[in-house]
Parts: C-alpha cells; sequence; structure tokens
C-alpha cells in the first residue's frame, strides 16, 4: 500500500517526475538528491515499507540487491561500491521508506561514521 505522505511512493509512483537509473516490476532507483560520493544513488521498492525491519518478503531484498548491482553497472561503478541500508534514526534513517544506498566514484572509509 502507497502511503500518501510518503515521497518515496510518490516518486516510484511517477508523482514526482524522476529519472530512473533501474526500474524493474519491484524496484526502481534514482540519483540522491544530496549525494555523499560522486556517484549516489537509491534503490527503494514500489511497495512501501518503513525500514528493513518491515520488510516481509527476502524476495524483495533479493530483488532490492539485484536492483543495486544493476545501478551500480548503469552509474559504471560496478567494480567499487557500496551499498548501506540505514535503519532507525540514530542509524541515520531520514525518509522512512526503506531504501538502498548505492555509492561510489571515490575511496571509500572503513568504519563508517
Ligand atoms: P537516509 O538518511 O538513509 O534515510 O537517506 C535518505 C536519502 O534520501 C538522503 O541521502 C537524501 O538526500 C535522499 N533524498 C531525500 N529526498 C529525496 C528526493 N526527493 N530525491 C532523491 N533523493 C532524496
Ligand atoms: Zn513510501
Amino acid at each position: 500500500m502507497p502511503k500518501d505522505d510518503c515521497i518515496f511512493c510518490k516518486i516510484a509512483k511517477g508523482e514526482i517526475k524522476t529519472e530512473f537509473i533501474a526500474e524493474a516490476e519491484d524496484y526502481v532507483s534514482f540519483k540522491d538528491i544530496n549525494p555523499q560520493a560522486p556517484a549516489h544513488a537509491l534503490v527503494i521498492p514500489r511497495e512501501h515499507f518503513e525500514s528493513l525491519n518491515e520488510v516481509d518478503s527476502p524476495k524483495i531484498m533479493g530483488n532490492l540487491l539485484e536492483g543495486a548491482k544493476k545501478t551500480a553497472e548503469k552509474l559504471g561503478i560496478r567494480d567499487n561500491y557500496r551499498v548501506v541500508i540505514n535503519t532507525g534514526s540514530q542509524a541515520g534513517q531520514a525518509v522512512f521508506h526503506i531504501h538502498l544506498h548505492v555509492l561510489g566514484g571515490r575511496a571509500m572509509q572503513w568504519p563508517p561514521g
């Protein structure tokens, strides 16, 4: 069920015009509006789940990871990229529709902040 006040539901439904990098039956990906790396995209399910904890299907997570891989390929960073899922505000989650960050184009630090 889409959530009326959810920005990522609006993007997935095409209500906010957004260029998709990759898309499939159950996900879309697009550039992050505030990039933290030269390449930074988000992969989201078309269906609304608040966070990883609410996703009830391993198949959806598998497809989202497939979407991350496709997105990295399309961005030209397939040999070096990081996939991040922030869960909960203390972990940095600000948009409560699960999303995978796909980051690349620069060397990454470890551990993350
Ligand atoms: P998180 O902090 O893990 O919840 O990540 C939310 C991400 O969504 C941030 O990196 C934001 O820059 C990004 N974001 C928020 N609104 C939009 C939007 N309309 N289009 C693209 N990215 C967005
Ligand atoms: Zn949503």
